[in-house]
């Protein structure tokens, strides 16, 4: 199962969260941060404006997030939520939340009045009964519910966040009805990430012959309500003709790196054989540890171009942000639907008599495939580093070629080698600057750890 090691590092470019802090007054039994809620500080007010300077001098982010933990328990969310809309040029800013303390109307409103404009409620059962059962807190339902009828007649944007297990998934179309009342932007339903219950002895991991039914009725529900859904972790094989709302996108997130040093990793026992590979995650391991690889429910669509072993992270779908997720619905996109990307190098290909087949995206490199007379060759972005060795460095990349093939005879050569100078000659003269790839994930340090007490 190592062939996808590493393959979980897709963001969203246009979106920047910042975890405030790790304290929580729920205790949800899938909790994501559950362990950080002890070992990490949170990020730095201190760092956080050092991302929102930057954010402003160099504009990348359209949307800032706040999260925690809970994020309103925070004492000094109002002074980043200042800061973030004074002096960030940021378009949106969401708060993600439980959604308990808006249940007081006084304060939603100090919130939308702040600046406040998205708010993306965690919401994992459709009455007291499951949610209740889940966040280990009586009262959160109602409370949550509360916060987000407080949302929905103060007008702003609405999103819900389900994230799926054993103990919810039998009422998940039954949620979709519950919160049509609210008229969500978009509902988001994650699959269960373990973290550190690997051997799922919580018995949180739903098996897919349970999941995937109840998900497939909540999409179709939601499809006919007209509420987008974006759904992560899930094999799209598994969603039908909803596999266009699989969106395994994250923004880039400000928090202690080690973070994510826990993340699962995925596999498919199909993905050589899949069309979906380079997009869908699979299974995660301790799903398959669990569960088993689902051989016979996974139905790979079969291939139409050859299966390579993955180097690189999983490709994003888009990076336009006017879309949430890939936001062809009911279509894949096109294969170089990154506009900001391909307008660094738009119209060379054409002009030597080759094509650009497809750009694959991940938040550490930009790869463009040029193909000609049946060669192909990849030209590479990577982050700028003067110490490594590249063909030639933009303000923002260091840009390198790779995986060289060429037609029969030889062909292609001559075409490609011309496309490759080109290429690299307008990525110098396009690159402004403002894109940006990274080769870290959490962009904080070890200064945002506790230090663990001697026991
Ligand atoms: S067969 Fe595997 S790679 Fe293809 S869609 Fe299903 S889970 Fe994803």
């Amino acid at each position: 199962m190592q062939s996808y090691k590493g393959r979980f590092e897709p963001t969203r470019f246009a979106d920047l969260t910042v975890t405030v802090d790790f304290h929580c007054h729920s205790a949800c039994r899938f909790c994501i941060v559950q362990e950080g809620m002890n070992l990490y500080r949170g990020v730095p007010f201190e760092r956080f404006q050092q991302a929102v300077d930057d954010n402003r001098h160099k504009p990348r982010y359209r949307r800032i997030t706040f999260t925690g933990g809970e994020i309103t328990l925070e004492k000094k969310l109002f002074e980043y939520v200042a800061y973030a809309r004074e002096r960030g040029g940021f378009e949106h800013i969401r708060l993600q939340t439980n959604g308990r303390l808006l249940a007081d109307r006084a304060y939603a409103e100090r919130l939308v009045e702040a600046g406040v404009d998205e708010f993306f409620v965690s919401l994992h059962g459709p009455n007291p009964e499951v949610q209740d059962f889940i966040s280990q807190r009586e009262g959160s339902f109602d409370e949550a519910w509360a916060g987000l009828e407080n949302l929905h007649a103060l007008g702003v944007t609405v999103l819900t966040n389900t994230v799926l297990i054993t103990h919810n998934v039998p009422h998940l179309k039954a949620l979709v009805e519950k919160v049509r009342a609210v008229r969500p932007t978009r509902m988001e339903f994650w699959n269960y990430l373990p973290m550190e219950d690997f051997e799922d002895e919580r018995g949180l991991i739903a098996p897919m012959a349970e999941l995937a039914p109840a998900l497939r009725e909540a999409l179709a529900h939601a499809e006919a309500s007209g509420i987008p859904c974006a759904v992560k972790y899930v094999p799209r094989c598994l969603l039908g003709e909803h596999g266009h709302c699989v969106d395994n996108t994250q923004p880039d997130v400000v928090i202690v790196e080690e973070f994510y040093d826990v993340y699962p990793k995925f596999a498919c026992l199909w993905e050589a054989k899949c069309e979906h590979a380079e997009t869908c995650l699979g299974l995660h391991h301790p799903y398959v540890h669990k569960h088993g690889w689902e051989r016979e429910l996974l139905t790979p669509t079969p291939r139409t171009t050859p299966w390579r072993e993955p180097e690189d992270g999983l490709a994003l779908g888009t990076d336009d942000p006017t879309r949430p997720g890939d936001g062809f619905e009911g279509a894949p996109p096109p294969p170089t639907h990154h506009p900001a990307w391909l307008r660094l190098v738009e119209g060379v290909a054409e002009e030597h008599g080759a094509r650009l087949a497809t750009i694959l995206l991940d938040r550490r490199r930009c790869t463009y495939r040029f193909e000609a007379e049946g060669a192909r060759v990849d030209l590479l972005l990577t982050k700028r580093d003067d110490g490594r060795p590249a063909l030639l460095r933009t303000r923002s990349f260091n840009v390198a070629y790779r995986h060289l093939e060429l037609g029969e005879g030889g062909a292609g050569k001559a075409t490609l080698a011309a496309v490759i100078e080109a290429a690299a000659r307008t990525l110098r003269e396009r690159d402004r600057g403002d894109l940006l790839l990274d080769e870290r994930k959490g962009l904080v340090g070890p200064e945002a750890t506790r230090r663990r007490r001697r026991s």
